[in-house]
């Protein structure tokens, strides 16, 4: 089948263009949603995605009476619940929930006092220190520090703790060399490590001590110079401290924690861009870590893509605005896989937080772009298939009005003649009888015109009154309505006329047609009858007169002009 026809009008251009403009927008609004559900953390469609819900659901199921959070609620009442990992675990249930904006859903004060039970003294303490535990009456740590910080930060209740010793604490494990050490780590023992350090910078972040009254520009430029001196020249990216073999994915983002939120830098991304040598770190992360679904993993030339190290990546190239290292498609779906029948997030909480993450910084930046470009092309279409319509309505009116104009002309016209009709002339009156004080109606009839027909011939009659009507029609004024009232008889309505102006008219008309030859005929005349309207008279009342009139030209031997 050809598109032809259907291209062949105008309007059939425009009803397509309508069509294939809502098909579109039906199309896009659909890529627009899917998006929108399937990568914003809060979409802007309104509706909570079906892995927010879940995954909210499914925390705030794992939360302790005691306020920590578990992996596995079906352990709850057993004594090995409550272990070193709880605080961390707690950390990033309180995230996750946060991000989701379910902050509402976590037992407060139940998690405040947990936190608040391991935040003590060291043992060692000089002066006035203070941090946290793992554990009520274990050692405080940098870790756990950190972790219990960031909860009491999430939920707004850094009150409770006086957030100058806590930082006191921190720097008190700044060595010489810039970087921190952590007695949560003791198989490091006072070595300094970029994971410590990272620990150091967000607690002290989180509190919103990281200001150089706090942590002085020398102390700042000494973390930067131990980050510096972790960098593995063989390896291009970061060790676990100065002088040891890099490992683990981890420490590129620890290393970026480090020097990320210190003041000295914080106005300079460039700056940290280099500290970071982010060139030859990329490709030595893509190289080294990323694995064969294009995600990452902790280890060097492992095929074991982790979501935390995926996250760790993805946070951390996102603050740099470097997403585009990444593939986003991949790493959703990658992200995706780890979705329970529900379509949230379970499992382990390391896992859920992750994910979130992960998707919190893809919708934040790319996918918004996308969303957006999305979302202008379904109002773009949807425009275009209202102004495709509105054109096409209007088309559509226009041609139907001259439909109609033509049709009411047909009526009003003589068919032999083309002039006006008896019908027009109605009309005509009717507009002038009220407007004008002088109307003046001038009827003519062609004399002997049956002896015509008898000895030309009908068609020779028909011709005669054909050219009768052109020559009536070029001496007329352009605000006389000329008609052919029937027969070989005709009419003038002739506004703003004093009789005696009608009277001259119709014997200047009178005298034309008689110097006039007429091609079968040569010559003929015509009769007048000149009737002028009182108040009130109808077209048929004029007629009467005038008929009258021309009755008495007849008798007066034709080729005559009468007003009676
Ligand atoms: P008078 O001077 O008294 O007006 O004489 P007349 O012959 O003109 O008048 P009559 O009324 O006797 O004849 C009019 C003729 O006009 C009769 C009719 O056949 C003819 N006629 C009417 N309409 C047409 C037309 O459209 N074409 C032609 N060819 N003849 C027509
Ligand atoms: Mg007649
Ligand atoms: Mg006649």
């Amino acid at each position: 089948m050809s598109l032809g026809p259907f291209l062949k009008s105008k309007r059939s251009i425009l009803l397509w263009i309508a069509i294939i403009s809502v098909v579109l927008s039906g199309f896009f609004y659909q890529k627009y949603r899917d998006l929108d559900k399937n990568y914003s953390i809060i979409p802007a469609t309104g509706e909570t995605p079906i892995y927010a819900a879940n995954t909210i659901k499914w925390l705030t199921r794992h939360q302790h009476p005691d306020g920590y959070f578990v992996n596995n609620p079906d352990l709850f009442d057993e004594p090995s619940i409550l272990n070193k990992e709880s605080v961390r675990l707690s950390r990033y249930a309180v995230e996750t929930l946060v991000k989701l904006g379910a902050s509402e859903q976590i037992n407060r004060s139940g998690i405040i006092n947990f936190v608040l039970n391991n935040y003590q003294p060291p043992s060692n303490a000089i002066g006035n220190l203070k941090g946290f535990s793992a554990l009520p009456n274990s050692e405080v740590n940098i870790r756990a520090t950190m972790d219990s910080v960031i909860i009491l930060e999430q939920l707004d209740a850094l009150g409770t703790i006086d957030t100058e010793a806590v930082a006191q604490l921190i720097l008190a494990y700044q060595n010489n060399d810039g970087g921190f050490w952590d007695p949560g780590y003791p198989e490091f023992g006072q070595q300094s490590t970029v994971k410590a350090t990272s620990f150091a910078v967000r607690a002290l972040h989180h509190m919103g001590k990281l200001n150089s009254q706090v942590v002085s520009d020398e102390r700042q430029q000494r973390i930067n110079q131990f980050i510096q001196n972790s960098w593995s020249k063989d390896t291009k990216t970061f060790a676990p401290f100065p002088g040891h073999p890099a490992i683990s994915s981890y420490d590129a983002y620890r290393a970026w924690v480090s020097i990320h939120y210190l003041p000295i830098n914080q106005q300079n991304r460039e700056s940290i861009e280099t500290m970071m040598h982010l060139d030859e770190l990329i490709v030595s992360l893509n190289e080294t870590f990323r694995t064969s679904d294009k995600v990452y993993s902790e280890e060097g030339h492992s095929e074991r893509s982790s979501l935390k190290a995926t996250y760790l990546v993805v946070a951390m190239l996102d603050k740099l605005n470097q997403l585009k290292a990444i593939s986003v498609p991949e790493v959703v779906q990658f992200v995706k896989g780890y979705r329970d029948p529900s379509g949230g997030f379970s499992g382990d909480i390391y896992s859920v937080y992750s994910a979130v993450d992960i998707l919190s910084h893809l919708s934040s930046t790319r996918m918004t772009k996308q969303l957006r470009i999305y979302q202008v092309l379904t109002y773009s279409a949807i425009l275009i298939a209202l102004l495709a319509s509105l054109i096409l309505l209007a088309l559509h009116r226009r041609v139907e009005s001259r439909k109609h104009s033509a049709l009411v002309r047909r009526a009003q016209t003589d068919r032999l003649t083309g002039l006006h009709n008896r019908e027009y002339l109605e009309q005509r009156h009717s507009t002038f009888k009220d407007n004008y004080s002088h109307l003046a109606f001038i009827l003519l009839d062609v004399d002997h015109f049956k002896s015509i027909n008898d000895n030309h011939g009908h068609l020779a009659g028909d011709e005669v009154l054909i050219e009768l009507s052109a020559l009536l029609s070029n001496n007329i004024r352009k605000t006389d309505t000329l008609a052919r009232w029937g027969g070989e008889e005709f009419a003038i309505l002739c506004p703003a006329t004093e009789p005696g102006h009608a009277r001259e008219f119709s014997e200047k008309l009178r005298s034309l047609i008689e110097a006039h030859t007429f091609t079968p005929v040569d010559n003929l005349t015509c009769s007048f009858g000149v009737a002028c309207a009182g108040k009130n008279e109808t077209l048929r009342d004029l007629y009467i007169k005038a008929d009258k009139a021309l009755y008495q030209s007849k008798r007066d031997g034709r080729n005559k002009v009468t007003y009676l």
